[in-house]
């Protein structure tokens, strides 16, 4: 299994510190040849506008969509912009997921968060594992409305969804990979298995 991590901008490093740790092979993507091969994709957060621009500039929009057809694909806060249909303003987005979002959506920088939540199918999968997810919170978005065939994957507990799942598609507002707790990583790599 190789999974790759889009390396235009943002937390990139520390997705490929967490997989490593877990002995998985793992590629930086900056190119598209460099997606052949492939069994996962992880958009990393960041600045959304900035890595959709680079990633058009780099010519890896169509590359990517392309790829969602076999692979499975994993964004984290910016990545989940990325992943959306709709950020309801213009930006590139690669549009593989039925989501809309809502950026920056908890306010500034300063309005950063961490709380524990709920993801019943972390608990499902490693029941073992105790039962909140610690969930970090930078400048995130929210997911606004889940359609078509995606479906809610975690809330907070005032009902706002923070994490979605179509398919082998993976979107979650908040940034795992600054966490010690590999599970959603973990649960990825099942996706990618599939
Ligand atoms: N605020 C950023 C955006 O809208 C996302 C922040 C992040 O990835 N931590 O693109």
């Amino acid at each position: 299994m190789k999974i790759g991590i889009l390396a235009l901008q943002g937390d990139f490093a520390e997705h490929n510190a967490i997989l490593e740790h877990l002995g998985v092979e793992t590629r930086q993507v900056r190119l598209p040849a460099q997606l052949e091969s492939l069994d996962g994709l992880i958009i990393p957060g960041g600045e959304s506008t900035t890595i959709g621009k680079l990633a058009e500039d780099y010519q890896l929009i169509e590359p990517i969509r392309k790829f969602s057809k076999t692979g499975a694909i994993w964004g984290t806060c910016a990545g989940a912009i990325l992943l959306s249909k709709d950020a309801r303003r213009t930006q590139p987005l690669l549009g593989l997921m039925d989501i809309t979002v809502e950026r920056n959506a908890f306010g500034r920088q300063v309005e950063s968060f961490e709380i524990d939540i709920e993801v019943p199918v972390l608990q499902e999968f490693y029941p073992q594992n105790g039962q909140t997810f610690h969930a970090v919170f930078i400048r995130a978005p929210l997911i606004e409305s889940v359609d078509g065939t995606a479906r809610i994957l975690a809330s907070l507990p005032d009902g706002r969804i923070i994490a979605a799942q179509q398919r082998k598609l993976l979107a979650t507002s908040f940034h795992p990979e600054l966490t010690p707790d590999d599970r959603f990583h973990r649960y990825f790599l099942t996706l990618v298995s599939k």
